[in-house]
């Protein structure tokens, strides 16, 4: 599971990392098209400043205001002016009347003295190039226009009108028409005092509404260039902007694809990745539990089966074959060891008698009293209780001196003798057992075999000393090596 949630962990992180990606490249791609609308606004204004100042220059020539009305306009107007982004272009009195316009229309009794265009200038006289708010234009129909314009002064420097163009706003507008925004994308220009220029797509409160107190104008405004995601306050579609302030104009270009569409690509391509990382993890880990499960089942039925193959079903002791394995292993460790290694040999008094009284079925009732008894009287934990077969039972007790195992040998005897189970046909009226007790330390060259052997001679030893008792033999198996 660990190996399966650290791979899904680390696809998941490259899955992440390239949406990152998907980010940086969207900005990198949204940056160079703010720098060539921006590139191609600041030509555009430079290009009509230039016009502009010689319109100033000549119209504060007091010659210029001598010629005759065509030669004036051919004088005042040149044909930089005249272009397919621009309206008309005129030159105001002091009083907001129109003195001369380049298409030749005059407007006898109007004026634009309370347009911003022209206070800014009568104001202010180090107003500068100025650049108007969106306004809906007499001379174009109504269309919307902004107007880029110029202080004229008087000879003493007093405020003697300006010089004026008209830019459409349309030319805007096919700025953005011009770029791929996607199918959910946007664009926008604005006046850096929060005036709307243009928008793809429209805008819903439309070209001159004032969106300076929308939550992040404020850092727009201040910064000269960036990009953020906005969560869309406008049309609820979640966009990247990147901006930037057109330089030397009041301008700024915002370019904004639909995160939806930046990552709609990457997406794509990564579904499917994910999807298989999540189905084959899974797969994974249900295999591994599968086959954890089996190997443990496994384990569990062959350990059962190892202490089956080592249990006698009655008693519940160890049986035959385990003893004799186990005798083995204790006899190279303590010849190894240089340890004493002690066996008690255990038979039943009188046993068969027993049966012909009181029946076999009985009889395995004393046997398991018998083990029972065996078992509680050796302690130690490398102590091993066997039954050796029949009636008979052995106990090997490593690092055990005779007078050890005597004891153990006694204790045992005592508690079967304790156990009071009846026997009538005997001197005690009890189930008593005899033992055989030998011990040494395993000589180079011994073996087992005669230990138990020893063990059986002092058996049969206690039975012809009168039962119900223990005979032991120290270094057993020195005399039998
Ligand atoms: P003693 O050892 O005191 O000399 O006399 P004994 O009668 O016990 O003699 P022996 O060891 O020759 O007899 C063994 C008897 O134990 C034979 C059989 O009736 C009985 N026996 C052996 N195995 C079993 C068993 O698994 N269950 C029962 N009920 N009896 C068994
Ligand atoms: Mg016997
Ligand atoms: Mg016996």
């Amino acid at each position: 599971m660990v190996a399966a949630t650290v791979m899904a962990a680390l696809t998941f992180l490259a899955l992440y990392n390239s949406r990152e990606d998907e980010f940086r490249h969207a900005v990198e791609n949204s940056r160079n098209l703010v720098a060539i609308i921006s590139g191609d606004l600041a030509r555009s204004v430079t290009r009509n400043d230039l016009s502009l100042r010689g319109v100033v220059a000549d119209a504060e020539r007091p010659e210029t205001w001598t010629l005759s009305p065509y030669l004036r306009q051919r004088v005042l107007f040149d044909r930089g002016l005249a272009s397919p982004i621009t309206g008309d272009a005129y030159v105001l009195d002091a009083q907001g009347h129109v003195k001369a316009s380049m298409s030749g229309s005059a407007y006898p009794g109007l004026s634009f003295s309370n347009r911003d265009y022209f206070t800014v200038q009568k104001n202010n006289p180090a107003a500068g190039l100025y650049m108007s708010n969106p306004y809906s234009s007499q001379a174009g129909n109504g269309a919307l226009a902004l107007a880029l314009t110029r202080r004229i002064d008087a000879p003493d420097g007093t405020f003697d009108g300006i010089a004026m163009v008209s830019i459409r706003i349309e030319y805007f507008e096919h700025l953005l028409d011009n770029i791929d925004l996607g199918p959910n994308g946007g664009g926008v220009i604005v006046l850096d005092n929060g005036t709307l220029i243009a928008s793809r797509p429209t805008a819903r409160r439309g070209i001159g509404s004032n969106y300076a107190h929308t939550s992040n104008f404020a850092s727009i405004a201040s910064h000269p260039s960036g990009s953020f995601v906005s969560d869309g306050s406008l049309d609820g579609v979640s966009r990247l902007y990147t901006y930037a302030h057109v330089p030397g104009t009041p301008l700024i270009v915002g370019i904004a694809p639909a995160v939806e569409d930046v990552l709609a690509d990457w997406r794509k391509r990564n579904m499917l990745a994910g999807a298989m990382t999540v189905l084959f993890g899974g797969a994974y880990v249900m295999v591994s539990w599968l086959f954890a499960f089996a190997l443990r089942d496994k384990a569990r039925a062959e350990a059962e089966l190892q202490r089956i193959a080592a249990t006698d079903a009655l008693t519940g002791l160890n049986n035959r074959r385990a003893f004799d394995r186990r005798l083995a292993q204790e006899w190279r460790r303590a010849q190894r060891e240089q340890t004493p290694l002690s066996l008690l040999f255990i038979d039943i008094d009188h046993f068969k008698r027993f049966n012909d009284t009181y029946g076999h079925a009985t009889g395995d009732e004393v046997l398991t009293v018998v083990a029972e008894r065996i078992m509680s009287g050796t302690r130690r934990a490398v102590d091993l209780a066997a039954r050796y077969g029949g009636e008979e039972f052995a106990v090997v007790l490593p690092n055990t001196s005779l007078e050890g195992a005597i004891k153990v040998a006694e204790k045992i005897r005592k508690r079967v003798e304790s156990a009071a189970l009846a026997h009538e046909d005997t001197q005690s009226g009890h189930v008593t057992i005899s033992v055989g007790c030998a011990s040494c330390k395993p000589p180079e060259g011994g073996n087992a075999a005669a230990l138990l052997a020893a063990a059986d001679v002092q058996l049969y030893a206690a039975k012809a000393g009168g039962r119900n008792r223990v005979a032991w033999q120290a270094n057993a198996a020195q005399s039998a090596a």
